[in-house]
């Protein structure tokens, strides 16, 4: 990691961009992933190589001892302040109250308020920024670059950075960091995570110093989510964003990025691998999020199709078995058992297909009749009409 004055960033931007013009317009720095798949090359198997994992463990130092953490000593005076909901309300309120915290600060001359964001592009080069407010005004931007870890690990440097200048700052009492990322401040505190000790060791020995120096010093960590749209955090996030300098050769990864590009290789071979094979069934449906976009298979968040089924069992055994063709209807009488009755009900379909019954049956509710492929709509079907897709005796 680099950290530098602005004319020390300009220097080193000058000394990147000449680098980088030098550079063969076929360097490994300069291709896209898309590129560099493609690409079959002894240098591109020297560089898997030296581009190994960082060493980052460090469990037995002693800030990870148990009764000697952060949290052990300073939970009352390291505060996390985020809104209570994601509404638009506690929204409001927390960006009022934000407000208010940084106009004091800015009023005390003790006090000292830090601005941090951090961001990541795809060819693996992170930007850290921290701007620091002292007196109404930006009393120093901090920079700092580095290659191949996580957008948690980019805002953690932003944090790293602000803190740091801060604390060579001797009058400080009260230190307010409004950041994007609470969880990278969290990290900090809690050293919980092992994945990170190396990096968290340095500015948690630093708060650690600052807090037992005088017991009326505190650090207190504000989200500010970017929807919120906080004039000097947008500032901060769109100075992150155009700082970005391409990814020099050879660099190690992280541990947190390395685990993150094995799940998107794994994330997107399962991708690939459902969206060409016939087992997932030649009658499945497939449907959109509200977004518009085909949903895909995923991990994360309950998977792709649960989340938005909810937590009722009944909704959920109904709607798989739509959704995969394998439900008590005429459609599937007619594959597997072609002696039993195929036709509906109510007389008109002579075959009781999916189709008829979402868009023409008159025993389900008309009103709620799905008017796309979006995924909700089909729910809310199921939802008000229980009796959908439901054996007699279920
Ligand atoms: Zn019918």
């Amino acid at each position: 990691m680099t950290i530098h004055s602005s004319y020390a960033i300009n220097t080193l931007l000058d000394k990147h961009q000449s680098r980088n013009q030098n550079q063969h317009k076929f360097a490994l720095a300069n291709l896209t992933n898309k590129q560099k798949l493609k690409l079959k090359s002894p240098i591109k198997d020297v560089s898997k190589r030296l581009n190994e994992i960082k060493d980052e463990f460090d469990p037995y130092h002693i800030i990870f001892h148990p009764s000697l953490r952060l949290v052990d000593h300073f939970s009352s005076r390291i505060v996390f302040h985020s809104p209570d909901s994601s509404s638009d309300k506690a929204l409001f309120d927390h960006s009022s109250k934000l407000n208010l915290a940084f106009e004091k600060t800015q009023k005390s001359s003790s006090d000292i308020a830090i601005i941090s964001d951090g961001s990541v592009k795809a060819v693996g080069s992170a930007t850290a920024v921290a701007h620091i407010w002292k007196d109404n005004k930006v009393i120093a931007k901090l920079k700092a670059y580095t290659n191949n870890i996580t957008s948690m690990e980019a805002e953690l440097m932003a944090i790293q950075i602000g803190l740091t200048s801060a604390f060579k700052n001797t009058e400080a009492h009260q230190i307010l960091v409004i950041t994007d990322a609470l969880e990278a401040g969290k990290k900090i505190i809690s050293s919980g995570d092992q994945h990170l000790q190396k990096s968290i060791i340095p500015i948690a020995e630093k708060i650690q110093s600052f807090l037992s120096k005088d017991s009326h010093n505190s650090i207190h960590f504000w989200h500010c989510p970017n929807k919120l749209e906080w004039p000097r955090h947008s500032l901060v996030d769109t100075e992150t964003k155009a700082s970005h300098i391409p990814p020099s050769f050879p660099e190690k990864n992280s541990f947190l990025f390395s685990k993150k590009k094995e799940c998107d290789l794994i994330l997107e071979s399962w991708q690939q691998s459902f969206k060409d094979s016939k087992k997932k069934g030649q009658l499945f449906l497939e449907f959109e999020d509200d977004n518009e976009k085909v949903i895909k298979p995923m991990y994360t968040k309950g998977g792709s199709w649960l989340l938005h089924i909810g937590i009722s069992n009944s909704v959920c055994v109904r709607f798989t078995r739509m959704m995969l063709g394998h439900a008590p209807i005429g459609e599937y009488q007619q594959r597997f058992f072609p002696n039993s009755p195929i036709h509906c009900p109510c007389g008109e379909a002579d075959v009781e297909m999916r189709e008829h019954i979402f868009m023409q049956c008159k025993r389900y509710d008309t009103s709620l009749h799905p008017r796309d492929i979006c995924i909700s709509s089909f729910i809310e079907f199921i939802i008000g009409n229980p009796t959908s897709f439901c054996f007699d005796n279920s």
